[in-house]
Order: C-alpha cells, then sequence, then structure tokens
C-alpha cells in the first residue's frame, strides 16, 4: 500500500478530513463523545478501519465511552499540520489558479496563499481576490525572502517543469501540481499531483456508453 512520507497509508490520509466533517457535525450536535462504530456508520466505514486509522494519531479512545468528539477533532488537525498557518505562492494564475485564489475552505486548513505569479503583463500588478499577483521573475526571489514552503502550480503543462524549477531553486519543498506534467524534482521536495482530467476519465469512462 502507498503510504506518506510519514509512514502514514495514503487511504488513512485521505479518511482524516472526513472524519474531521463528521466530526464537525457532531461537535453541532453538542455530541462530546463519539464511538468508532458511529463515525463508521456515517462514513460507510467498518469501526475497525476507523479505530486502525486513529491508531495513526496520538488519541486514545476509552472503552465504552470512545472518543472525545473536540479532543478528536484537535489531535487530526495536529496530526495534519493543519492547526498551523502555512503559506503558500501560486503561479498561473488562469481560469483554475483565480478559483484557488478565491476559495476561502484553505484558511481552517492551515494554508493561506500569499501572493500569485504570472506571466500575463495585463494581470501582474493588478490583485485577485485580494491577492497580489507578481511577475513570474520575481518567484524565486520571493521564495526565498518569504521563506515560503508550498507552491501551487496551476501553469499550462508546458509551463510546468520551469516553474517547478523555479519554485524548487527558492526552497520550496512542497508542490501542489494541478498541471497534469509529471515534474522532475529533487528527491526531498513533496510532490502532489492533482489531475483534474484524469479524474473526469473516470467519471465519464462510467457514463461512456
Ligand atoms: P487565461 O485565459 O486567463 O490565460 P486559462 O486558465 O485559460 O486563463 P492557461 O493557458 O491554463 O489559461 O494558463 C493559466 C495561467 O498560467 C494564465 O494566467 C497564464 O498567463 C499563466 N502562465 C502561462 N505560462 C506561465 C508561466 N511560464 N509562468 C507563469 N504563469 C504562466
Amino acid at each position: 500500500m502507498r503510504k506518506n512520507e510519514r509512514g502514514v497509508p495514503v487511504p488513512t490520509v485521505k479518511r482524516l478530513p472526513r472524519y474531521l466533517t463528521v466530526l464537525h457535525e457532531l461537535a453541532a450536535e453538542n455530541a462530546l463523545w463519539v464511538s468508532a462504530t458511529t463515525i463508521a456508520r456515517r462514513l460507510e466505514l467498518t469501526p475497525i478501519q476507523v479505530r486502525k486509522d486513529m491508531a495513526y494519531t496520538d488519541i486514545v479512545g476509552m472503552p465504552k465511552r470512545g472518543y472525545p468528539v473536540d479532543g478528536l477533532i484537535k489531535e487530526i488537525r495536529r496530526f495534519l499540520g493543519w492547526h498551523k498557518n502555512r503559506e503558500a505562492f501560486l503561479v498561473g494564475v488562469g481560469a483554475l489558479g483565480t478559483a484557488l485564489l478565491g476559495y476561502t475552505g484553505f484558511a481552517d486548513k492551515g494554508l493561506s496563499i500569499l501572493a500569485g505569479f504570472d506571466i500575463d503583463s495585463d494581470k501582474v500588478g493588478t490583485k485577485i481576490h485580494g491577492t497580489e499577483i507578481f511577475s513570474l521573475r520575481r518567484l524565486t526571489e520571493l521564495v526565498q525572502r518569504c521563506s515560503v514552503s508550498l507552491g501551487i502550480l496551476t501553469v499550462p503543462p508546458k509551463a510546468a517543469q520551469d516553474v517547478a524549477d523555479k519554485m524548487v531553486a527558492g526552497g520550496i519543498r512542497g508542490i501542489w501540481n494541478f498541471s497534469s506534467l509529471k515534474l522532475d524534482v529533487p528527491t526531498d521536495v513533496v510532490v502532489q499531483d492533482e489531475d483534474i482530467s484524469a479524474g473526469l476519465a473516470l467519471l465519464s469512462i462510467d457514463l461512456a456508453e
């Protein structure tokens, strides 16, 4: 099974945000404790799976009571690093980049996009959803100066490797890659590919005649 850099199975990491959604629902219902069985039922998982996933965090369930709802929310957020603020730069302020700049859901996941970058001189110097857009020429310098560790890549595939190289040269340690190009980066740089066309292909093939 594919594991992430910390040895946590990727499916477990992907389930953690879904647990948070359920836990926030339970907190809104004033629940103080929750069992693995209740979480499992709401997400159509097995209680064993839920307990296995929770075992990767530091939270320990209590016999008969289960997990404290608030404690579990805090622990999952801490485990994911969502309790801290992580600053990112986004490169390629087209339709997708603009949508990501306007998405408010990143704030409670510890992500703030400090600035955008583009080669289009009509965009450079403007603000999009309140975020200032800089020339690509300043990317490496500003990554270095602001100690930004995360880059979001929303340029066309043909520009993606060059932009990734500039990010890495500045000290970026993680790239969220929406470009559909397989990036060549040093082994200590983490890349998360978000290929929207691949997702659509999976959906389309099931709908195809
Ligand atoms: P638009 O029509 O506004 O260009 P789009 O989403 O159709 O948007 P794409 O061709 O996907 O455009 O490009 C996304 C964005 O990436 C655009 O804003 C484009 O100017 C920018 N871009 C293209 N090449 C680079 C590059 N090498 N460095 C930075 N930004 C780039």
